[in-house]
């Protein structure tokens, strides 16, 4: 994603910790005190401009929603987006989700969405991408045990290598769909990346995963 220099990025977080939360790991293990609720928590990785996150938000109210996302100038836009819609069941944090033990606690998350993740696809960058086995070693700590991994991506590259690292690690393949807007799902929220792709034609591939234990 582009990310051009916004001056008044460092100002809102100054001003906006209560959307774009500070020192994020110090709430590990009471994120549900924050929200206020026992409401279960699905966590967003690679929130880019947070058109996901806010329409979910919107149209799952008793549903608390976790963004992360580690470009500066773009989790600010998210931010923006949240603030705006008034949505009180939003957080954002500012942070590589390679350190995601340090935010969640075990078994404190129900869901976590992989939207449009970069696909890296030089092999030598194969350790960077989301669904890499040391990213899926955190999911399993931190999703409860009915918990499932949700990924969305135009790229077949990355599906692919998903779906194989999925198996690999011994993950439930619940739903491998491989023309997402051919099946027109009415809940299906669109990310910004979703919508310029399926406007060339592209096909968007789904798949929901969910650890054995
Ligand atoms: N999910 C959005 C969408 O579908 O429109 C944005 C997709 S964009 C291709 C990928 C986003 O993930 C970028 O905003 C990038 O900064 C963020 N990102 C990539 N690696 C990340 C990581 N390790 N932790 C947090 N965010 C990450």
């Amino acid at each position: 994603m582009r990310q051009r220099h916004k001056p008044w990025a460092d100002d809102f977080l100054k001003e906006n910790t209560h959307v774009i939360i500070p020192n994020a790991a110090e709430k590990k293990g009471k994120w549900q005190a924050l929200f206020g609720n026992d409401h279960p928590i699905h966590v967003e990785i690679g929130t880019g401009k947070g058109q996901f996150i806010s329409g979910m938000a919107e149209q799952y109210p008793d549903i608390n929603f976790i963004g992360i996302e580690l470009a500066k100038s773009i989790i600010v836009m998210a931010g923006s987006k949240v603030k705006e819609a008034g949505l009180d069941n939003v957080s954002l944090v500012y942070q590589d989700a390679a350190d995601l033990h340090e935010l969640f606690a075990e078994n404190e998350i129900s869901v976590i969405y992989l939207n449009f993740s970069d696909p890296w696809p030089k092999k030598r960058h194969a350790k960077r991408r989301l669904t890499f086995h040391t990213f899926l070693e955190q999911y399993q700590h931190i999703l409860r045990p009915d918990g499932e991994i949700v990924l969305k991506t135009d790229n077949q590259g990355l599906f692919e290598y998903s779906l194989v690292s999925f198996s690999q690690f011994g993950l439930k393949l619940k739903e491998v769909n491989l023309d997402l807007h051919d099946i027109e799902d009415p809940e299906n929220v669109m990310t910004e990346y979703e919508e310029k792709f399926s406007a060339k034609g592209q096909p968007i591939y789904r798949c929901r995963a969910q650890f054995s234990r």
